[in-house]
């Protein structure tokens, strides 16, 4: 089907929905899944299909692609409801357009605006049902893509799977985290695939941060793959730190390109902090941990919005960092965010992608 093409979304509505059975007030992140999904099939060279199906079971083939040469990508994305029960899914153009840099950079098609958008639009008004009323829930929406060839050659695969699934989560209370500084074990290097959301990037960190909860250490903070001297990401999310009185965040094409780092970053500048994308050294945090002037440090990401990081390990040593409550910029991010998810105050950003 060409871009211009009408597509129309086929829907095989669930005969019987598991809606009833759900424990809305004991949600495992993860776990429960949504009524449908919905699944777009690509094959040499144009997408062939899409439909929302009662969510279940995939058939795959054992040369499948994908389980040998890793060619899979996925994307993470919130949905909330508002008091008055519209469904609204946050910033998820943005989801979209780095989605399509993860492809090209695995080699795998992108997929087109009407596909990842309408069909996520179509699919939560289709389980609009799913997405949690309460305040500080939500419902999570894994995109992904992956290679269906049945071919052990390597090379790219001639067909894939989109794919979107949903479920709701329960209300996000993050306790501050302890971050072990990774001085051997590297992410990404440059010209590698850090900034893409490409499933190997979660298989190497498990090792590492094993290794790292052993020593009492929530998780990782990963370093540049060449020195091991600057500050890149944490495990799953992106780093912020308040030094003096400007909001820094490391940059580079060996982090994932956080959409939460991106929409906080923009708020510190609109409420009139200077805020800077560039290199933060280990060194650098840690003299400001010791004179002082690092007030503030947390890891932004999707699942909890703001993690307050509480103590970072560098080479033996453990460094303290001030008490969560006199984090003004942090705490005063949250909150915006959750008053502006929830539809409590106006949108001046258009953020809000309206189901
Ligand atoms: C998804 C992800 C993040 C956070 O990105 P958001 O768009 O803010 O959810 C940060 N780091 C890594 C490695 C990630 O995979």
């Amino acid at each position: 089907m060409s871009a211009t093409e009408q597509l129309s979304i086929r829907v095989e509505p669930t005969q019987q929905s598991r809606l009833s059975q759900v424990d809305f007030n004991n949600l495992v992140f993860g776990k429960i899944m949504s009524d449908h999904m919905l699944v777009a099939e690509y094959n040499d060279g144009e997408w062939i299909d899409v439909s929302i199906l009662p969510y279940g079971d995939l058939t795959v083939n054992p040369s499948m692609s994908a389980l040998h040469y890793g060619q899979a990508i996925f994307e993470g994305i919130k949905g909330y409801k508002f008091a008055d029960g519209t469904v609204s899914i946050f910033r998820p153009e943005k989801n979209w357009e780095r989605f399509n840099k993860s492809a090209s950079r695995l080699q795998m098609p992108e997929v087109p605006e009407e596909i990842f958008l309408g069909g996520l639009k179509k699919l939560l008004d289709v389980d609009r049902n799913w997405v949690p009323s309460k305040e500080g829930t939500s419902l999570y929406i894994r995109p992904f893509m992956f290679a269906t060839e049945a071919a052990l050659g390597v090379h790219p695969s001639i067909s894939y799977k989109f794919i979107i699934i949903t479920c709701p989560v329960g209300a996000y209370y993050s306790k501050p985290i302890s971050l072990k500084v990774e001085t051997h074990y590297t992410r990404a290097a440059e010209g590698g695939v850090g900034f893409s959301k490409n499933a190997g990037n979660y298989a190497l960190s498990l090792y590492p941060t094993k290794l790292a909860n052993d020593e009492g250490y929530d998780q990782i903070m990963w370093t540049d793959a060449n020195e091991h001297r600057y500050i890149e990401e944490a495990g799953t999310a992106n780093l912020i730190f308040r030094i003096g009185d400007t909001i820094i965040t490391p940059h580079g094409d060996t982090i994932l390109h956080g959409v939460t780092r991106r929409t906080i970053m923009e708020l510190a500048e609109k409420w009139g902090y200077k805020a800077e994308q560039r290199k933060v050294s280990v060194q650098e945090l840690i003299d400001g941990i010791e004179n002082g002037t690092v007030s503030e440090a947390f890891a932004a990401g999707t699942a909890a919005t703001i993690t307050h990081i509480s103590r970072i390990g560098f080479e033996g040593r453990d460094y303290t960092l001030p008490p969560v409550e006199g984090r003004e910029f942090s705490n005063k991010v949250l909150s915006y965010l959750n008053d502006l998810r929830y539809g409590k105050i106006e949108d001046p950003f258009g953020w809000n992608y309206i189901v």
